[in-house]
């Protein structure tokens, strides 16, 4: 059958393709110009046409996807900006639910579509409460829509892009709660945290890594990169999940029939950015000869997890085919991508 994915030419979208397409899948992929097709191109040539590309410039048009939706069996939506930095908050919120909203609402026209992914992440779950708890499906980030509703440009950076995702989020199951009486397909959520791993779409440098890898990047390999000091280094932590299984979700959220109509919280434990750099030094033989003076940061000094969840949903509707890269598997082969690139 025939998945299409929005915003092929992303870190994860590029992962998610690789990984319908071994698992036999045909795809359709959507960029937002021609350019950002050739990569892609080259590096999915050898699945011939089960492999297209198509333009859609502006996602937050109405009907900008009712051409690009035709003869799909499913859709995963993952196409929407993760940046950290914005000035207006709209700049992230526009295209995040205007863009939601566009593909559901064509989603809603086509005979027959079974699944539609939507990717939002772990920033529409958490708050930061003063007393945290395992945060749950249960749970959305209504702190970050009431801080930008509040403050507008003033609001806290990270909460423009968290009020994004889960304003989006809230919006996709509105309209599909709305219609679900009289279509053919399913609703299925996917939040992952901090997405880690080697890199299969393409960057001109590590200025142009996405938000997650190039935090680790500016951690773990560059830290006079990132503007932070070794303590901050050290103590700043999340939750964490290596992109190819966010990609293998996404293949067992389409097969998975008791996947419908889900939320589900995916991630693999709690990392500091120091466990990384620990892990990094520690790697034998080294993945990255030609660097041998790694940052130390303060070695063994922990951070603490930040944002507890309980996330044992997941793994019971996903299945056990859903097995987890360990945190030194991650960062031998991060390292080794990095080292490829120079
Ligand atoms: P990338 O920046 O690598 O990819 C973002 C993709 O979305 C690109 O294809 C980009 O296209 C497209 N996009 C961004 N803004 C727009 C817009 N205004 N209109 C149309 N397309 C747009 O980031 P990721 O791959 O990391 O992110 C992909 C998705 O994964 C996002 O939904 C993000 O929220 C989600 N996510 C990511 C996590 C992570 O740790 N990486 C964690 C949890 C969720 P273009 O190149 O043309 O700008």
């Amino acid at each position: 059958s025939k998945i299409l994915v929005t915003g092929a030419n992303g870190f994860v979208a590029a992962w998610v393709i690789r990984k319908l397409l071994e698992k036999g899948y045909k795809v359709r992929g959507t960029i937002r110009s021609e350019g950002k097709g050739v990569h892609l191109k080259k590096i999915f040539a050898e699945h011939g046409d089960n492999f297209e590309l198509v333009i859609v410039e502006d996602i937050t048009k109405d009907g900008a996807f009712d051409d690009a939706i035709k003869g799909v069996d499913a859709i995963a939506h993952t196409a929407s900006p993760f940046q950290l930095v914005a000035d207006d908050p709209q700049e992230l919120i526009t295209p995040a639910v205007n863009g939601t909203i566009s593909i559901l609402k064509s989603a809603l026209t086509v005979p027959n579509l079974k699944r539609f992914i939507l990717l939002s992440s772990t920033a529409a779950v958490i708050s930061l409460l003063p007393d945290p708890k395992p945060f749950t499906e249960a749970d959305y980030n209504e702190q970050s829509i009431e801080d930008v509703k509040a403050n507008g440009k003033k609001a806290n950076q990270v909460n423009k892009y968290c009020a994004s995702k889960t304003l989006a989020e809230k919006a996709a199951w509105e309209l599909y709660n709305a219609n679900k009486a009289k279509i053919s397909w399913d609703l299925v959520v996917l939040n992952p945290p901090y997405i880690f791993g080697p890199i299969i779409h393409e960057i001109a440098s590590p200025t142009a890594l996405n938000t997650s890898t190039g935090d680790w990047y500016n951690s773990v390999v560059r830290p006079d990169m990132g503007g932070k000091s070794l303590d901050e280094i050290a103590m700043v932590g999340n939750a964490w999940i290596d992109i190819r299984e966010v990609a293998l979700a996404h293949v067992l959220a389409l097969q998975k029939e008791e996947a419908g109509g889900e939320r589900l919280i995916i991630l693999e434990g709690d990392f500091s950015y120091q466990n990384f750099i620990d892990i990094a030094n520690a790697l034998k033989p080294s993945p990255i000869p030609s660097h041998t003076d790694l940052p130390k940061g303060n070695p063994g000094k922990k951070g603490k997890p930040i944002f507890p969840y309980d996330a044992s949903k997941a793994p019971k509707i996903l299945g056990p085919e859903l097995v987890y890269h360990t945190k030194e598997e991650t960062t031998r082969d991060m390292l080794a991508d990095f080292e490829r690139r120079g």
